[in-house]
């Protein structure tokens, strides 16, 4: 099971990700709440389960923006059901002003997949960080799939830094808050071995 989110603006719709879990039922939600076009579609990052419907929502003028790595990687997919972004940024931020709504997308590091983004809207107190972890479940799972063990860890200091009160993590039925990624670094703090003793020997 498959979550995302999508923010209404004055001339249309920004949706994060096109997971294939949903296939046209993200767009009959959209057009539940709103007859406006879908103008622009952030991808989280490459992974099939969640931008594997992209195809759904193209149409000329989307634009669709991604982190070069993450387009480097759809890229390389050869998936016609995921358009090539077409709006790329490379380094760690890049700050979006879409019909008067601000979005920060932030590239911290590959905690799940390189290119993978931190979404925040800070009006709406909203953090979008799909696969960061599961809601009320135990992260084995997320932290298989890191490309970096230490980069998951550092992510869930990140993702308390931001300003927000829900957070669209991508999976199971549920949104979050910042008390459930506290909860999970906890939880993975635990997990965490601790460093090795320094022995005389090795000295
Ligand atoms: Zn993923």
């Amino acid at each position: 099971m498959v979550n995302t989110m999508f923010l209404v603006t004055k001339k249309g719709v920004i949706v994060v990700d096109a997971p294939p879990d949903l296939g046209g039922k993200l767009l009959m939600g959209i057009e539940e709440i709103t007859p406006k076009p879908i103008t622009h579609l952030i991808c989280s990052h490459a992974h099939a389960d969640h931008i594997g419907s992209a195809h759904l929502l193209a149409r000329d003028g989307l634009k669709i923006l991604a982190h070069e790595f993450t387009a480097r990687f759809i890229k390389e997919a050869h998936d016609d059901n995921r358009p090539l972004p077409n709006e790329t940024f490379s380094g760690a931020r890049k700050e979006v002003s879409i019909d008067g709504e601000r979005l920060i997308l932030e590239y911290s590091g590959d905690w799940h997949q390189a290119g993978n983004l931190f979404i925040h809207l800070p009006e709406q107190k909203i953090l979008t960080a799909i696969d960061s972890f599961t809601v009320k479940n135990a992260p084995f799972f997320r932290l298989l799939f890191s490309a970096h063990v230490p980069a998951y860890f550092a992510a869930m200091d990140q993702m308390l830094q931001y300003d927000f009160e829900t957070v669209v993590s991508g999976h199971v039925a549920l949104f979050g808050s910042p008390e459930d990624v506290e909860t999970n670094r906890e939880y993975i703090g635990d997990l965490r071995p601790p460093p090795p003793r320094r022995c005389a020997w090795w000295t």
